[in-house]
Order: C-alpha cells, then sequence, then structure tokens
C-alpha cells in the first residue's frame, strides 16, 4: 500500500492549499516531495534533526553523505553559512536561483546530522516556482536529497518519486517532468581555488566568467575508464544513479563507438540476454529495447531524458543495457559523462579496444560486462 498522498499541482501557478498544506508537513517534522527545475527532492525542515533523520532512513542513505539545503532568499545564505566571501556572493547573485550548490563554512544553527558532522554546509536557492513557494511558506530552509532510493537513479516525474519512496513519505507534489534531468552542480568555495564536486545544470565555462578558473575534482569526471590495471570492486562501490540492470558504458569516437556498441549487444543477445541500448539521433540499432538521447549536439535534451530512460529499461525487463559514452565536457555534456560513468559503476569501455577485444577473445568481454 502506498502511503504517500500525491497533489497535481501547476509549475507556473501551484495552488496555494496544496503549498500550504505541504508546508504545514515540512514544519511539523514530516517528508514532502516536490519539484525543482533539476529533478524531484525528498524535503524536510533542515534545522530539525528528527526530520532530517526520516530523510536518510526513508532513502537509505549513508549517514556520512550530507544534504543540500535549499533556500528562497538570499539572505539564507548568511543564516546557513558564515564567513561568506565575495565569491559566494557574485556566483549566488548571478545563478540564484538556478541549479547550482554552493559548499560554505556552516553556522551553528544548521544541525550536525543535515550536513553529515562536516563543518561546511551545501546551500542552494531553486528555481521551480512549487519548491520557492514551499521554501517560502515553510518559513525554514529545507534540506532536501535526490527522493530516490540511496543509490538509484534521480526521479525526474513523480512517478518515479512514488514507486521508490511511496511508503516512506507523506506528501508529493506532483508538476510533470523536471526541466534539467540532472542534479545540480556543486560548487566548493571553501578552498582557495572554487572546486567542482559534481557537474550539473550551471556548466565550468558559466562558474568560471564569473570567478576565474576552477578545478574539477577527479571524482567529478565519473569513475575512470576500465584499464587493465583498473580492478572492478573499487568502482563498483561508488556505483550511483543506477539501474538495477547492468549498465556497459562504450566511450571514443562515435563511428567506432556505434560499430562497437552493436557488435558487443549482438554478442550478449547470442548469449541469451535481454539488451537494451542507449543511443542519440543518427543510428538505427537492433537490440531488445531501444532509447535515444536525441541529437548530440542537444546535450540539454539529452540530460532531461537520461534517468527516465534509465529506468525505463529497468521497467522492461532488460538485463544489460549498452550506453553510448559521452566524451565531450562542455556545457551539461560533463554531467551526462558523469551520470553515466557512475551508474555504471566502472564498466567503461574504449571503443577501439573493444572491438579487438570481440575478435580476439568475446568470452573475455562477456565475463568482463556479466562478472563470473
Ligand atoms: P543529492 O542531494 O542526492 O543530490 O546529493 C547532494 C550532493 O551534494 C552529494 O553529492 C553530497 O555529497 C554533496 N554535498 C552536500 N553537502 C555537502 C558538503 N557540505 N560538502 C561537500 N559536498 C556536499
Ligand atoms: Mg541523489
Amino acid at each position: 500500500m502506498v502511503r504517500a498522498q500525491v497533489y497535481r499541482v501547476d509549475r507556473n501557478d501551484p495552488d496555494p492549499r496544496a503549498v500550504s498544506h505541504a508546508a504545514e508537513v515540512i514544519r511539523r517534522g514530516g517528508l514532502v516531495a516536490f519539484p525543482t527545475e533539476t529533478v524531484y527532492g525528498l524535503g524536510a525542515d533542515a534545522l530539525n534533526p528528527g526530520a532530517v533523520e526520516r530523510v536518510f532512513k526513508a532513502k537509505g542513505r549513508p549517514p556520512d553523505n550530507p544534504l543540500i539545503i535549499h533556500v528562497a532568499s538570499m539572505e539564507e545564505l548568511y543564516t546557513i553559512g558564515r564567513d561568506i566571501d565575495w565569491r559566494a556572493e557574485e556566483l549566488a547573485k548571478r545563478f540564484w536561483p538556478g541549479p547550482l550548490t554552493l559548499v560554505v563554512k556552516k553556522s551553528p544553527i544548521v544541525p550536525k546530522i543535515t550536513v553529515a558532522g562536516l563543518d561546511t554546509a551545501a546551500v542552494r536557492m531553486p528555481r521551480h516556482k512549487v519548491a520557492l513557494r514551499l521554501i517560502e511558506e515553510s518559513e525554514r530552509p529545507i534540506a532536501a536529497p535526490s527522493a530516490n532510493k540511496s543509490g538509484r537513479p534521480s526521479p525526474t516525474l513523480a512517478e518515479h518519486v512514488v514507486a521508490d519512496l511511496g511508503d516512506e513519505v507523506d506528501l508529493v507534489l506532483d508538476s510533470g517532468p523536471t526541466d534539467i534531468g540532472v542534479e545540480s552542480t556543486v560548487l566548493d568555495i571553501t578552498s582557495e581555488k572554487p572546486v567542482i564536486l559534481r557537474p550539473g545544470g550551471v556548466s565550468r565555462e558559466e562558474i568560471e566568467a564569473v570567478v576565474g578558473v576552477v578545478e574539477v575534482h577527479p571524482s567529478a569526471l565519473g569513475v575512470l575508464p576500465h584499464g587493465e590495471d583498473a580492478p572492478r570492486s573499487p568502482g563498483m562501490k561508488y556505483r550511483h544513479y543506477a539501474p538495477a540492470a547492468k549498465l556497459v558504458v562504450v566511450e571514443g569516437e562515435l563511428e567506432e563507438v556505434r560499430h562497437a556498441v552493436q557488435e558487443l549487444i549482438d554478442l550478449l543477445r547470442r548469449r541469451g540476454i535481454r539488451v537494451g541500448v542507449l543511443g542519440s539521433e543518427g543510428y538505427s540499432y537492433r537490440a531488445d529495447v531501444l532509447r535515444d538521447l536525441g541529437s548530440r549536439s542537444n546535450p540539454g535534451g539529452a540530460a532531461r531524458l537520461l534517468f527516465r530512460y534509465l529506468r525505463e529499461m529497468d521497467d522492461e525487463g532488460v538485463e544489460v543495457i549498452v550506453a553510448e559514452g559521452w566524451r565531450d565536457e562542455k556545457g551539461i555534456a560533463l554531467a551526462i559523462k558523469n551520470r553515466l560513468r557512475k551508474a555504471s559503476g566502472g564498466v567503461v569501455l574504449e571503443a577501439e579496444q573493444l572491438i579487438k577485444a570481440l575478435r580476439t577473445s568475446p568470452t573475455g568481454v562477456y565475463i568482463e560486462v556479466m562478472g563470473t
């Protein structure tokens, strides 16, 4: 039995009664799933440790993974954070409301559990009207990780939230599909040079235009390609955003990628595996389930569909998903590359090598993909 109430709310003109009921749930320490412009969030009063504990429990989220605190005004940057410098101010002025999360030193009012014991806090002002109204009416900052079970693809539809957390959440505000489809960019500005911890809705180039050069944390590039000396298990430990199916990412020059992807699909299907393919415009694969992320020149469109398609592959009983990799790192393409690599748990293959391996040792490739 699904416990959650679901309210349909207009994204541009949310019903004030729905919002005020949801705000009441937040004030009482309950859990409200709500749309943002990135993905759906699982919200609780960020300053109420009991409510935040429920978020961790509902998601099955490891207690050492801190939550993003969502605010509805610039002033709250100063109540949640401290020692706010010009970079934080300029970035917030330029990108808020919007998909940029700023990691700043935390103020004492933020409970330990919300920030997983760190002395920093991640803060963001979302652009979605429903999210903003909810935060304003609650009169609380709202801690909200993505509203999925820990490790699963983030929800871009309210149906995804109900599928994962329908029994745990008190209320779901449903405004249809989210605009961006991948999470916010997380930028740490507590060090001298800002560092992107997670690529997302605001690009590196856009940030650099405001504060100069920023670094990209190695983990933000996703797990490294699978080489001879790259052990499988540590990568698996960091599997995130992941469908139930195994996911293999094939990277390289596009023509070669497509050739390698089709050959890999053929091998797996010959051995009785149900295979889905995550491709892009301009090539028709033969596979059991097909999903096309659209034109390569429109990475924004691909980002919007990515998590939905991973979930649909599971719904269609796919055992292995073979995905065309994204090599490009410009704009939101970096976020797509990161999510695909992380979702694969490190099974990232180079097209050229894969084509060779399929010739010389198909069984070796099969074992590499399926495990032993
Ligand atoms: P999610 O809420 O599921 O979208 O994930 C939030 C992301 O922000 C995770 O990758 C967290 O590790 C990261 N995050 C939240 N707070 C902090 C913080 N204080 N320092 C560094 N990263 C953070
Ligand atoms: Mg998440």
